[in-house]
C-alpha cells in the first residue's frame, strides 16, 4: 500500500506528567493517488495525525510508512499546505514559487516551472505581484503551487481552506478537485467540515476524540461533480452528522463539566 499508518499512538504529557492520549491506535491504509479526508471535531489530533505523516511530529508508538519507505523527518515525496499560506511578503508571487525549487533545478527552469504551475492554480495574470496584493483565497492558491512545483507524491493539508469565505472557499473545491484529476496526486485533506469532505474526496475518515480514534472509513462513490447529485450528498451528510453528534457531544459535556468545577 502507498501510504501505511500502523499502530499509531500519541500521548502528549503536561508539566504536572498528566498523560493526554491524542491518538490510540490508528491504522490506516491509503493507496496511491486516492483523495481521502480526515474528518473529526475540533481537538480529536487529526493535525497530529497529518503532521506524523509530514514527518514532523513523532509518534509515541507505531509507525508510518510511504511508499516503501519509513517515515522519520520531512522528505520531498510530501508536500503540505497549512490553513495559512505562509508566503515570503518581500518575494513575487513567482519568486515564491521559484524559492523552494532553487536547489533541485537551475533558475530558467525553476521560473519555468513557477510558470506552468501558477497556471494550473489560475495565477498567471498575478505572477509578478506580492502577496498582501492578492486575496485570501489567492494566497492560498500560491501556496498550493509552490507545493505541486516540488512534485510531491503526497499532498497533505491541513484545512486548507478554513480561514476562507464560502464563497471562495466554493471555487477553490472545484480548482482542487481538477489538479487532483489533473496530477494524479494522493492528497490526504484535513477538515472539520462534513460538506467539504463529501465534496472532495474518494474516502472519509471519520475520528471520533478523546482519544482520538477512528470511528468510520466511508468510501464515497457518489459520481463528480457531487453538486450534480444533491440527494445523495445530503443522505451522506445526515450519516456522517449522526456518527459524529456522539463525539461533539462528548466534548460539550467535558466542557460544561469542566466550567462547573472551576
Ligand atoms: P485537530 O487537528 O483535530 O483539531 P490536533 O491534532 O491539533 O487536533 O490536537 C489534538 C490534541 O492534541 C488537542 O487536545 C491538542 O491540545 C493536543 N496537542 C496538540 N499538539 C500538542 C503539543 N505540542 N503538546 C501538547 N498537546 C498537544
Amino acid at each position: 500500500m502507498f501510504i501505511e499508518i500502523q499502530h499509531i499512538n500519541k500521548i502528549y504529557t503536561d508539566k504536572d506528567n498528566n498523560a493526554n492520549t491524542v491518538l490510540e491506535d490508528i491504522n490506516l491504509e491509503i493507496p496511491k493517488g486516492q483523495f481521502v479526508s480526515i474528518l473529526g471535531p475540533s481537538g480529536c489530533g487529526k493535525s497530529t495525525l497529518l503532521s506524523m505523516i509530514a514527518g514532523l511530529t513523532s509518534a509515541s508508538s507505531g509507525g508510518i510508512v510511504v511508499d516503501g519507505k519509513s517515515v522519520q523527518k520531512p522528505g520531498k515525496d510530501r508536500g503540505m499546505v497549512f490553513q495559512e499560506a505562509a508566503l515570503f511578503p518581500w518575494m513575487t508571487v513567482t519568486e515564491n514559487v521559484v524559492f523552494p525549487l532553487r536547489k533541485e533545478m537551475n533558475k530558467k527552469q525553476a521560473i519555468e516551472r513557477a510558470r506552468h504551475f501558477l497556471q494550473m492554480v489560475q495565477l498567471s495574470n498575478y505572477a509578478s505581484h506580492y502577496p498582501h496584493e492578492l486575496s485570501g483565497g489567492m494566497q492560498q492558491r500560491v501556496s498550493i503551487a509552490r507545493s505541486l512545483a516540488m512534485d510531491p507524491a503526497v499532498l497533505l493539508m491541513d484545512e486548507p481552506f478554513g480561514a476562507l469565505d464560502e464563497q471562495t472557499r466554493s471555487r477553490l473545491h472545484g480548482q482542487l478537485e481538477k489538479i487532483w484529476i489533473d496530477t494524479q496526486k494522493t492528497i490526504v485533506f484535513v477538515t472539520h467540515s462534513i460538506q467539504e469532505s463529501i465534496k472532495l474526496s474518494d474516502r472519509i475518515v471519520v475520528m471520533g476524540t478523546r482519544p482520538g480514534t477512528v470511528i468510520a472509513d466511508i468510501e464515497v462513490d457518489i459520481p463528480r461533480p457531487r453538486d450534480e447529485h444533491k440527494q445523495q450528498v445530503a443522505a451522506l451528510e445526515e450519516r456522517i452528522m449522526g456518527l459524529l453528534k456522539g463525539e461533539i457531544d462528548k466534548v460539550i459535556n467535558e466542557e460544561l463539566a469542566y466550567e462547573a468545577r472551576s
